[in-house]
């Protein structure tokens, strides 16, 4: 981000732009994967919009870009790409199998923690992911560690049954804050032990960081986003507490 006067907030009014707004490297990765695969003019499929951005949606669809809901919407073979979310192993090796070549656009933090789900279940670890259940990337974290528990406040925590040694992951664009209060509650407990690996995305911390920020320091503050982002409804939520 520029300075103020660069913003245009020169002498108290404007237009300022939050520190860290902007698409991250996650989905820009993304986008620079599918722009590669379009080239070559066939169809690329996607399960889910690749961006929270209608208008960049619209300009890949113009290139051949195909959101769909289900694989069977996918017909003939062809290229299926996984967005930064990640996907369930399970709907990938369905995909493989219906002859569609997988193209692994998985944000590299969203699959260090699908990595350490797997790795901590595998040592006998009870893991418990900070997150919103229905999220597509929570749901492929479950998807690689199945037993793993979705939980997303604190009092949750406190209701689970629980007992040896559990492990705390957190969906990437999880709230820190709330981060924090959940590995309290599980610190509180009586459990052989308790592992917290804060697996939030910095670009997101810094971004919330930016716009909260900003909103107490200006008159009307505006979120520009996708309305199904947990990104963007996760800033609405910081900027209207300010
Ligand atoms: S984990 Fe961070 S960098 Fe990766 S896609 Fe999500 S917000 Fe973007």
């Amino acid at each position: 981000m520029g300075s103020d006067a660069q913003n245009g907030s020169a002498g108290g009014s404007g237009i300022r732009v939050a520190e860290g707004s902007g698409v991250c490297f996650g989905v820009r990765r993304a986008l620079r994967l599918a722009e590669t695969a379009l080239e070559s003019g066939e169809a690329v499929y996607c399960l889910g919009p690749l961006i929270h951005n209608p208008q960049e949606m619209e300009r890949l669809a113009g290139k051949g870009f195909r959101v769909i809901e289900s694989l069977d919407e996918a017909g003939g073979g062809g290229r299926l790409l996984i967005r930064s979310h990640g996907l369930q192993p399970g709907v990938v090796a369905e995909a493989r199998g219906r002859g569609l070549e997988i193209i692994d656009a998985t944000c590299p933090l969203v699959r260090r923690v699908q990595t350490l789900a797997v790795e901590l279940q595998e040592a006998g670890d009870r893991v418990i992911v900070a997150g919103d259940a229905p999220h597509p990337e929570v749901r492929a974290i479950r998807g690689h560690a199945p037993a793993a528990v979705v939980v997303n406040d604190v009092e949750a925590v406190r209701r689970l049954a629980l007992s040896g040694r559990v492990a705390l992951v957190a969906q990437t664009t999880f709230s820190p804050g709330a981060f924090r209060d959940m590995a309290a509650a599980l610190r509180e407990r009586d459990l052989e032990e308790v592992r917290v690996e804060d697996t939030i995305c910095a670009a997101t911390v810094e971004r919330q960081r930016g716009a909260a920020d900003l909103a107490g320091h200006v008159d009307v503050m505006f979120v520009i986003g996708g309305r199904n982002s947990a990104n963007t409804n996760r800033l609405a939520e910081l900027c209207a507490a300010r």
